[in-house]
């Protein structure tokens, strides 16, 4: 679906580094154009402040590894992270415990059903499967370090403000809209309790997690947060070394097999990168070695994943030679 829509445009090389700035700059500012006009989807109202936001807005935002930075359009909007954060918050849990103990407590593979499944985890006896989903999600956020919830908080939102390169702060209004709806987030909780999956209070789990995801975001800040998993897990803004190597590498693995919840097979298969949507319609997908995408349009497929920014990576992963499985044939007898 999306290489149709694609078809036009030419074939950048898979191999080797990013084309030159001026061309990165160009083909950011024509997948703006391309697409500001595209208006398929539906605004989430699940969480009713969500309901509110403009479905007009655009932002394609882009860093690379060497910190250049690219933007068209709304990149400067607020909006909360969601689901994105699941990504910054497995990465911080996994480079605490290791890859062997996030393999065994939280599993990492795709449930093939909703971020919000209760069935996922009754026909897993209680495995929480990955920490990309809410069940998987609300077991990583219970591992997070802290002596209390409130450090854990503090731990959270510190470490994903490191990603950030700057102070992530609160969005108060979306925390209390979702706190105030979120009863099927509790009963999640409860039923990892109920599997001994946590083993802290359930209600002061989605409390934290509800915290994280009401964090206020730009599309900027998004792909500076990608863009540190494309660099070995050091910000190329700050400098700031976040996470190591290895749990950049497994944290992108994971969002690559599962970022995009029961889509993430078609998503790879058409775009071929890790990447992460939230439902307030922000994205991050992730070029290693290259650099990171940040993108913000607001309307939904039935997945919860933002229509407009899974085809501006589309168009951005074929002009930019981005996907992560292309090659071209190398030229025989080069080999040195
Ligand atoms: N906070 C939202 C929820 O738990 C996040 C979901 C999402 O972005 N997919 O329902």
């Amino acid at each position: 679906m999306f290489e149709a829509d694609v078809q036009d445009v030419p074939q950048h090389s898979f191999t080797g580094d990013l084309p030159t700035k001026e061309r990165v700059k160009q083909v950011i500012d024509a997948a703006h154009a391309r697409y500001a006009d595209h208006a398929d989807g539906d605004v989430a109202d699940y969480i009713p402040v969500l309901a509110q936001a403009d479905p007009a807005w655009f932002g394609i935002s882009m860093i690379d590894v060497f910190g250049g930075h690219y933007a068209a359009g709304d990149t400067e909007l607020k909006f909360s992270i969601q689901s994105i954060s699941k990504a910054f918050v497995f990465a911080l849990v996994c480079e605490a415990l290791g890859h062997e103990r996030m393999h065994e407590r939280i599993g990492v593979n795709n449930t093939g059903l909703p971020f919000n499944s209760v069935m996922a985890l009754e026909l897993n006896d209680g495995s929480p499967m990955n920490s990309m989903v809410n069940a998987g999600a609300l077991a990583t956020t219970a591992l997070m370090a802290g002596g209390s919830p409130a450090e854990q908080w503090e731990n959270i939102r510190s470490g994903l403000s490191a990603f950030a390169g700057r102070q992530l702060e609160l969005d108060g209004e979306v925390y209390r809209s979702e706190m105030a709806t979120n009863t099927r987030n509790k009963a999640i909780a409860r039923l990892l309790e109920s599997y001994g999956r946590i083993t802290i209070d359930p209600l002061e789990v989605v409390d934290i997690y509800t915290r994280q995801c009401s964090l206020s975001v730009t599309a900027h800040d998004l792909a500076i947060m990608g863009a540190t998993l494309a660099d070995g897990g050091v910000n190329p803004v700050t400098g700031q070394k976040v996470i190591g190597a290895e749990t950049a590498r497994d944290t992108l693995a994971l969002m690559a097999s599962c970022g995009l919840y029961e889509r993430s097979g078609e998503w790879l298969f058409e775009i071929g990168l890790p990447a992460k949507s939230g439902v307030a319609g922000g994205m991050v997908a992730i070029s290693p070695g290259k650099g990171a995408l940040g993108l913000y349009s607001p309307p939904l497929d039935r997945a919860g994943n933002s229509v407009r920014s899974q085809r501006v990576c589309a168009y951005l992963s074929k002009a930019l030679g981005l996907n992560l499985f292309a090659s071209s044939a190398h030229v025989k007898g080069t080999h040195v």
